[in-house]
């Protein structure tokens, strides 16, 4: 596994990758590696012949109040793990590498970047789209790996894709969740026992709103979130950021399912925000 820190070498072993006629699969990440983030790349690593995985946490993205110095970080734990999984490349760039002396380009994403988290954390998404706009003409790919666990994210990284015509497919792989249903996340290491215990409220408020919809019985989607909302309330350390069920597509309000849509929580638990959502598909 070779282990890169340079963007100029990363390009060039990704231009050999593409000279050997091999397919490139990239998986960008900000580290601390769990299963989730595992998840990708193993599929990566099925539906490719080489496998580039970064490891970047990315500064832009994170907001004054946020927890860019204490996100947290596992190099040794993380590369481990992507070497037993015989991935073929990792890109640890520092921020140097990533902005050096002079970088001021930004990008706009518009306004699927405003609502839901990017309401709560301006410009949030416009630096995840200009980081991964970086990132895939390092790694050049043909296929991106991106987790459903962050479901606006991928809304946004696919319009990044289709306005700035990038010749590759984004695949969106399922939310990998622990055995009681907690989606991972490399944020639950903040989570203390109790804090633990009251984060399963996320997935059973997306359970609850997602079989009212399914049984149709409560086809008025105010009247789901009215639901889900007062079950949150009911655990004493959640406190709602928001709960909205939107199109897929363009994540705007729905106010009725049709075919589809996705129901998008944000629950602090004490100091931790976390984040889950759950596609309702009707046929
Ligand atoms: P992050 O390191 O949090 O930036 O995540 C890197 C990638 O892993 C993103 O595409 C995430 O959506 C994905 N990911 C994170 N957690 C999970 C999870 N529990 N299941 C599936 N994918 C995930």
């Amino acid at each position: 596994m070779q282990i890169i820190k340079r963007v100029k070498d990363v390009q060039d072993i990704s231009r050999w990758f593409r000279c050997e006629g091999k397919f490139i699969g990239f998986v960008p990440t900000m580290g601390a590696l769990h299963e989730g983030h595992l998840s990708l790349v193993r599929r990566s690593k099925e539906e490719n012949d080489r496998t580039i995985v970064s490891i970047f946490v990315n500064p832009t993205q994170f907001g004054p109040n946020e927890d860019l110095q204490k996100y947290p970080r596992d190099i040794e734990g993380d590369l481990s793990k992507l070497s037993s999984l015989q991935v073929d490349t990792v890109f640890i760039p520092d921020n140097e590498e990533m902005y050096p002396d002079g970088f001021s380009t930004s990008i706009d994403i518009g306004g699927i970047g405003k609502v839901l988290c990017g309401a709560l954390r301006p410009g949030h998404f416009n630096a995840v789209a200009a980081v991964i706009a970086k990132l895939l003409n390092i790694s050049m790919p043909h296929r991106m790996y991106l987790g459903q666990k962050d479901f606006q994210q991928t809304v946004v990284i696919k319009k990044l894709v289709r306005d700035l015509n990038y010749d590759m497919n984004i695949i969106v792989s399922p939310t990998v969740r622990e055995h009681d249903g907690l989606a991972m996340s490399s944020r639950n290491v903040y989570l203390s026992g109790e804090e633990r215990k009251a984060s399963l409220i996320l997935y059973k408020a997306l359970k609850l709103g997602e079989e009212i919809i399914m049984s149709n019985g409560l086809d008025d989607i105010s009247a789901v979130k009215k639901e889900m909302e007062a079950l949150i309330r009911s655990e004493p350390l959640a406190k709602i950021e928001y709960v909205k069920v939107v199109d897929p597509y363009n994540l705007e309000p729905v106010q009725r399912v049709i075919f589809a849509a996705v129901i998008c929580i944000a629950v602090k638990i004490g100091n931790i925000r976390l984040i889950d959502n759950i596609i309702i598909e009707k046929s």
